[in-house]
């Protein structure tokens, strides 16, 4: 039985957490949302699945901070911009052998990653997976989803697989990726294009792509992305990430579907994570000499709306 703790249990969390306990791990779900605790504990997890009578999962929740014991592994799902803090709370429970997962949005959590534990230990990735928190103690789950994964350090291929295979067991999808970061990136251009827009223009990406200007505020925002992950090694290619993007304005895709950026920042009035997708581009590019200013204005603007939006 591996014992594993959720750092960050809101909609993915809970989901992976739901579905890792029901395959016999030992799961606890750390969140800060003290309300959202306290209901799972009170009530249990209700997880709603289409077409399905709602289930109450029994699963232990806690604060971070009232968590000591070391885990053996630990899959982080925070929102980006409360990694850091995270990962600072949950220092008692990272021992020796302790692998931790990172499949958040966005880029540069590695780095962030790599301050608190040594690299033989973090694993990284991406997920196809989605979920939705409909209020404390309850999620949405509908559709499929998958997972791909690799280790920071090269030697650490064989415990990747194990937690590949760990992931696989509970329903997860999970494959061994030899090229994670590319899809990190992609993945993170598909979000900085079609979720920066989307939320901004408050529209979601069939809407987008009727304008006659989304062509060209794609391709914009793409090839910045493009310059700066080449500077990581990254070789992200303009006319293939378009190619990826456009077919996804079709209805019959992702068409009618709101990302999840409309849906915080829009909708919910919550911070969004663009500091960790064109934001991460505009100061990566700064930093390293490549103009990103298409990225830098995205960025401005979106946190313009949140100053807007969100009540101090
Ligand atoms: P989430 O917003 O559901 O939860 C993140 C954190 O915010 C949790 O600690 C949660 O408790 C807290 N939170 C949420 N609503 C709150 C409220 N009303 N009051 C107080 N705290 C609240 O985040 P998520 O959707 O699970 O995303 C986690 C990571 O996974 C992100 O990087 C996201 O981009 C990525 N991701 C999400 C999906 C998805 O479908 N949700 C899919 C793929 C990747």
């Amino acid at each position: 039985m591996t014992k594993i703790a959720i750092a960050g249990s809101g909609a993915m969390g809970s989901r992976f957490g739901y579905m890792l306990q029901a395959t016999g791990n030992s799961v606890v779900l750390l969140d800060n949302w003290a309300a959202h605790v306290q209901a799972i504990n009170t009530n249990g997890l209700t997880v709603n699945i289409a077409g399905q009578a709602p289930l109450q999962v029994q699963i232990p929740a806690a604060l971070p901070t009232d968590i000591k014991e070391i885990q053996d592994v630990i899959i982080l799902f925070t929102k980006s911009m409360q990694l850091t803090n995270m990962l600072q709370t949950i220092q008692p429970l990272i021992g020796p052998k302790t692998k931790v997962v990172c499949l958040l949005n966005g880029l540069g959590h590695p780095e962030t990653i790599e301050r608190y534990l040594p690299k033989t230990n973090i694993f990284v990735g991406i997920t196809l997976w989605t979920a939705g928190l409909t209020g404390p103690g309850e999620i949405t789950l509908s559709g499929s989803g998958s997972v791909e994964l690799q280790n920071v350090a090269p030697d650490s291929q064989n415990a990747a697989k194990a937690l590949v295979e760990l992931l696989s067991a509970a329903g997860l999808k999970a494959h061994y990726s030899t090229d994670v970061l590319f899809s990190i990136w992609r993945k993170a251009c598909v979000n900085g294009t079609l979720n920066s827009l989307c939320a901004l223009l408050d529209c979601n990406i069939a809407q987008l792509g009727q304008t006659s200007q989304a062509t060209t505020l794609l391709t914009a925002i793409v090839a910045e992305f493009s310059a700066v992950a080449a500077t990581e090694g990254v070789d992200l290619q303009p006319a293939e990430m378009l190619a990826h993007i456009m077919p996804l304005f079709n209805p019959e895709e992702a068409g009618d579907h709101y990302p999840s950026m409309h849906q915080d920042l829009i909708q919910h009035h919550r911070p969004t994570e663009i500091d960790y997708l064109n934001g991460y581009v505009a100061r990566k590019g700064t930093e390293r000499g490549i103009a990103t200013p298409v990225n830098q204005l995205i960025t401005e603007l979106v946190h313009t709306k949140e100053a807007l939006l969100i009540e101090k």
